[in-house]
């Protein structure tokens, strides 16, 4: 199937929360007003009808006849069935951006599902198309293609054929996209709607008993005080480990439900999906893995080990992994200062990217602060063509965050400029997606360090540049070892809470 956007998550976890907040008061946070005024807007209800009645004329036109009309039409076709992905897109992208903003609001909640609902009932009556285009024999195709209106949607018609050997008969994949709802995605929710609503209790050291969200535990992981990150790490333990039953399940009704799609799809490997959708072969995954792991004792096993002597232990205990180095100034660093550096870096490489860079902080497009129930880590959202993207951060004022941000903001410019390939040609696949990302971190970076002329903070620098590039290769290789092996157990029966931890520690 063809129908997920990329948007790009960053891992939870090694953002920042500060003790000092008058230095982050009055973060901005964005305004979804340019996709829809509101979730009861007559707009966004005239969105669902306009989506409604155009998938029905389309279904009754083309339904069992994309084969037979000529290339002129094909074209049209598909110009159409653009313009309605476009619709969906906008609302799925509305209802995705204001239910990440708070997760804990079983209003939104129920908001993103009814939207999610409706859009699933629509997109339905759309699927015959790619399905069809897939039936068509190679000759048949190529005469349609030769017209222009249909060629310049080469790139799209090659991406949806990748899937043609996998694809299932017209019923039964209106049933797999129709029971979806009530499937994958609601366990997602559940797991997302469970984590936005744990707290995680912590004695700050004035001795006041708080109550933290997930991205505020997290972040005391990267205090400058030691006692803070035990005391961290242990809550952080003991409250995922008080529901480590529903966790449990949760991965193993996923990895489940994963293993009877791609046994009817007829996939080699549970990766295999993915990869055909990265648009890379099981080889060259396969070949990266193979490296990665190999370099383990060269690259992260060498640096903890470097680590634990600044620290003056023999083996860090594990809420030390991202502490920052002893002569770390623990400063927070100020929003407005936070978007000079990022906007000045990337204006040092080209004044373009700076330019279209700064639109993110006019309008504004990024929802920065943490709050209760907001989605954790990081992520840029594309949304539309005929809109913008929207990025979303849990800013606590560390230099991580400030990668972060130049990171988030990487993929928000690129978006930015992929906008006018359109709707169906816009999105890239995950592989390519993270050169524009990590490219605006390191300018970023570059930048930070030209500036500081002092050895130790340099030293400090550095450090953090390290652990964020172990953290971006060494541990994102470590958990697709841990998928894969996950949901090769699987195959055989569940796993226990157990067995998943063994596998944990093991990679
Ligand atoms: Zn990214």
């Amino acid at each position: 199937m063809t129908r997920h956007k990329t948007f790009v998550f960053s891992a939870p976890g090694e953002a920042g929360i500060a003790e000092d907040r008058a230095t982050l008061a009055d973060l901005p946070e964005w305004d979804l007003a340019d996709l829809y005024p509101g979730r009861e807007s007559a707009e966004l209800e005239a969105g669902f009808d306009q989506a409604e009645s155009a998938a029905k004329a389309f279904e009754a036109r083309f339904e069992g006849k994309v084969g037979d009309i000529d290339g002129a039409a094909f074209g049209a076709a598909i110009i159409e069935y653009e313009a309605q992905e476009e619709i969906l897109g906008r609302i799925m992208s509305y209802a995705f951006l204001v239910y990440a903003g708070n997760q804990s609001d079983p209003e939104l909640a129920k908001f993103y599902q009814g939207a999610q609902e409706r859009c699933t009932d629509i997109s339905t009556r759309l699927i015959f198309f790619t399905l069809e285009i897939n039936r068509m024999d190679e000759a048949a195709l190529a005469e349609k293609m030769a017209v222009p209106a249909a060629a310049h949607y080469a790139p799209w018609v090659r991406d949806v054929r990748a899937f043609r050997d996998h694809q299932l008969s017209d019923e039964m994949e209106k049933i797999l996209h129709e029971k979806m709802v009530a499937g994958r995605t609601a366990w997602v929710r559940l797991f997302d709607e469970t984590m936005a609503d744990l707290r995680f209790p912590f004695q700050s050291g004035t001795g006041e008993h708080e109550s933290l969200t997930e991205s505020e535990i997290l972040h005391k992981l990267s205090d400058k005080d030691g006692a803070v990150r035990r005391q961290a790490g242990l809550s952080l333990g003991r409250v995922l480990g008080e529901n480590i039953r529903q966790f449990a399940l949760i991965t193993n009704t996923l990895a489940k439900d994963k293993e009877i799609d791609d046994r009817w799809r007829r996939y080699a490997q549970p990766v295999s999906y993915r990869n055909l959708s990265n648009q890379v072969e099981d080889q060259v995954v396969e070949a990266l893995r193979g490296a990665v792991t190999l370099a383990y004792p060269d690259l992260s096993h060498r640096y903890y080990a470097l680590k634990s002597r600044w620290f003056g232990v023999e083996a860090l205990d594990f809420w030390d992994r991202n502490a920052p180095l002893p002569q770390d100034d623990n400063r927070v660093i100020p929003w407005a200062e936070a978007r000079k550096t990022v906007l000045d870096a990337y204006g040092d490489f080209s004044p373009e990217l700076a330019t279209i860079g700064q639109r993110f902080f006019d309008s504004p497009w990024i929802d920065v602060p943490p709050r209760p129930g907001k989605a954790s880590g990081a992520f840029a959202h594309p949304t539309v063509p005929s809109a913008h993207p929207y990025l979303l951060l849990n800013y606590q004022g560390r230099v991580r965050d400030v990668m972060t941000l130049a990171h988030e903001l990487g993929h928000g410019v690129h978006q930015v400029l992929a906008g006018p390939q359109g709707a169906l040609m816009s999105d890239t696949p995950l592989t390519l997606a993270e050169t524009a990302s990590v490219f605006g971190e390191m300018l970023t970076f570059r930048a930070l360090l030209k500036a500081e002329d002092d050895p130790a903070r340099r030293r400090v620098m550095l450090a953090g540049k390290v652990e964020d590039m172990l953290n971006t290769v060494v541990r994102q290789i470590s958990m697709f070892d841990f998928e894969c092996r996950v949901h090769d157990e699987r195959r055989s029966g569940e796993l226990t809470a157990e067995r998943l931890g063994d596998i944990w520690l093991e990679t």
